[in-house]
């Protein structure tokens, strides 16, 4: 959600743990009040309506850590289905189980999950899924050129973009 409060402008987040990128509106931006509600109680419809919400946005998970690890940002509002009092209650079982300083530990869990997923997707580019036998020989790739054709300046330029890209996110060993 959009930091609406405006007393929060001076506080920074905590930068291990960034709200999600948006890539396009979420329903919080759009209806910014009914994430501010004036009662959290169980016949608030206001309250309702942004839960509800919130369990259908595909930021919801990032956005509960960003919340959770920013108490001072997010001392009101409705932020990834979660009403106050259960953000409270959610940052002590977390302090409990994995010590004072939980967003440095879930930070670096996280990181090692993106490191883990990146090297898969790296590997599945360089190791063929199914070996390569003689009996299961490649199969050909219909746009790539002869290979006596002589490879063109423009070519050659973009293969050497495509491997400065694979470069650039493949992990570091
Ligand atoms: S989970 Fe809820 S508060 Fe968070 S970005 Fe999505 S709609 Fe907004």
């Amino acid at each position: 959600m959009s930091t609406a409060a405006s007393n929060v402008s001076a506080v920074t987040s905590d930068p291990r743990v960034p709200f999600p990128a948006v890539t396009e509106g979420t329903a919080c931006r759009a209806r910014p009040e009914r994430w501010f509600p004036k009662r959290y109680g169980e016949d608030s419809i206001e309250r309702h309506q942004a839960v509800n919400a919130c369990k259908r946005c595909p930021l919801a998970e990032q956005c509960l850590l960003w919340a959770l690890a920013n108490p001072e940002l997010t001392e009101h509002g409705i932020w990834a289905a979660t009403t106050p009092t259960k953000r409270t209650y959610l940052r002590q079982a977390l302090q409990a189980r994995l010590g004072t300083d939980w967003v440095a530990v879930v930070a670096a869990r996280r990181r090692a999950r993106t490191q883990a997923s990146t090297e898969r997707r790296w590997d599945t580019r360089v190791r063929p899924a199914v070996p390569l036998t003689a009996a299961n020989p490649p199969a050909p790739v219909p746009s790539e050129p002869r290979h006596w054709e002589p490879v063109t300046p423009e070519q050659a330029a973009r293969n050497r973009e495509t491997l400065l890209a694979a470069l650039r996110e493949r992990p570091a060993a």
